[in-house]
């Protein structure tokens, strides 16, 4: 009787969890949504880089269980270049070894912020005042507001702030002052150490919940909802469907995407959810004949002169995913959903940034090549998004949808959110008396054509 739509990281920890008869579909032939590795030429890529890191005891401890002896813990190595220098992530309490007069403006902007008094609550500040609040003009202008407009692809005031408190938390002045000065006492930012499987990239963690989750219907897709009766129609190979009776239905699909597939919700909710704005990002993915090409882990790039905002080097924290002798890479690069780029200018376009920035040499042979467009990969946290979807969700409550994970509550989270708000709402589901216990869905009919 509870439907599960999608399964990612979200909706393999609902089943994973739910103790009650449950029916889960996904579109693609594997689960894992975005959490997935795949091979090319003897390299094995994620979707982009995937990283573990843990705020909730509870979830690294499942995590941790799931992939017992399986995962390694690294040390950070995360830089940023800009001024033709890489200093240390995070860039606030990092600008030693940048220009005399760059470091001058991030320690007299953050300064003339401890005077300030606080704008108000976040979520009536843009993103662009807090930047300039808490960290002042001088961060701003050498690192936030470059770096941010090229991964968010729109002017920063159009954003809000509610959401960057736990990324991008307000350092101490004596940490910046020490910063400047090349004086490290501490670890910073939300992501000092992470976790990664030793072999197989970060396949290995939805590979983990299956043995516990094994009926998966894949290739199927849900097509059409009828929230009042409560019917999921799902489409099946080429031309089959097939329409499900369902108590519950947990969607773990992009808000927009679930949204337009709902016959019978308001028009204001529709209109809503089609002004919810994100943004896409090329994956791109690359294998090349050099061994080491550097030995950072990742690098976040704020400068217009590079088209992407980070690139990062999985073969520095698992050297099995890629031949000996070779390096592998995943460089990001953002851009607005409309505006594809043919996958060959992507390529020219990062191969001509990696060399700018010597990462890349003239004369290195690229052996594998990926270019892949993940359409939602960060949601929008715009004003439009604050007023309206706390209404979207409540109205999908009301008809029995749960939608969960990161597009599910459109929102900026982890594999680790993902996982554990599978398993909060499955805790719940297990604990809601059951109207119809017979079967985890009853199917009610099977169509020859689409519907
Ligand atoms: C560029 C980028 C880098 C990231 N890096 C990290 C990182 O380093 N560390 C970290 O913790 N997190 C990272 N994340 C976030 C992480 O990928 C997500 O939080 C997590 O994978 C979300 O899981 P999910 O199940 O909510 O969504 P998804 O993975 O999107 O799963 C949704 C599933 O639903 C399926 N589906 C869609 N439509 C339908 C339909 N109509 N019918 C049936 N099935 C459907 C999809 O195929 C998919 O399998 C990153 C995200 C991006 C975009």
């Amino acid at each position: 009787m509870i439907v599960v739509v999608g399964a990612g990281l979200a909706g393999l920890s609902t089943a994973y969890h739910l103790n009650r008869p449950y029916w889960i579909c996904e579109r693609d032939l594997e689960a894992g949504g975005l959490c997935r590795s795949y091979e090319v030429k003897g390299f094995t890529f994620d979707m982009t880089g995937h990283l573990l890191h843990f705020r909730q005891a509870e979830i690294k401890t499942l995590v941790e269980g799931l992939l017992e002896g399986k995962l390694e813990r690294h040390v950070r190595r995360s830089f940023i270049y800009s001024h033709r220098t890489y200093t240390e992530y995070p860039f606030q309490v990092n600008t030693y070894g940048l220009p005399p007069e760059v470091v001058r403006d991030c320690l007299l902007g953050f300064i003339a912020t401890l005077a300030k008094t606080q704008a108000g609550p976040p979520q009536n500040q843009s993103f662009k005042a807090w930047i300039l609040d808490n960290l002042g003009e001088g961060i701003a202008k050498h690192f936030m507001v470059p770096f941010n407009e090229k991964l968010w692809q729109v002017p920063l005031d159009e954003l809000t702030s509610d959401w960057v408190s736990w990324l991008i938390p307000k350092p101490e002045v004596k940490d910046v002052i020490n910063g400047a000065l090349g004086i490290k006492d501490k670890a910073f930012g939300y992501n000092p150490t992470f976790l990664y499987p030793k072999r197989g990239g970060i396949d290995a963690l939805p590979k983990a919940f299956l043995p516990r989750v094994p009926d998966i219907q894949y290739g199927t897709e849900l097509v059409e909802l009828d929230t009042q009766r409560r019917r999921a129609t799902v489409r099946t190979g080429q031309n089959g469907s097939q329409v499900l009776e369902y108590e519950q239905l947990v969607s773990t699909i992009p808000i927009p995407e679930l949204i337009r597939r709902c016959t019978d919700l308001p028009k204001d909710i529709r209109e809503a959810a089609e002004g919810l704005r994100c943004v896409s990002v090329y994956s791109v993915n690359l294998g090349v004949a050099r061994e080491r090409v550097t030995d950072m882990h990742w690098i976040y790039f704020p400068e217009p002169d590079y088209p992407f905002y980070r690139a990062g080097f999985p073969m520095n924290f698992s050297p099995g995913l890629g031949p000996a002798g070779c390096s592998s890479l995943y460089v990001e690069i953002s851009h607005q959903p409309t505006e594809i780029m043919a996958k060959d200018d992507v390529l020219e376009r990062v191969r001509a940034g990696l060399e700018r920035a010597d990462i890349f040499r003239a004369k290195d042979e690229i052996i594998a090549a990926e270019v892949r467009d993940i359409r939602y990969a960060y949601v929008l946290f715009d004003r439009h998004r604050a007023r309206v979807l706390p209404a979207i969700l409540l109205e999908l409550e009301r008809r029995g949808i749960h939608s969960i994970g990161r597009y599910g509550r459109w929102e900026h989270t982890s594999m680790e959110d993902a996982i554990g708000q599978g398993k909060k709402l499955a805790e719940q589901l297990n604990g809601q008396a059951l109207v119809h216990p017979r079967s985890a869905a009853s199917v009610l009919g099977r169509a020859g054509a689409n519907p």
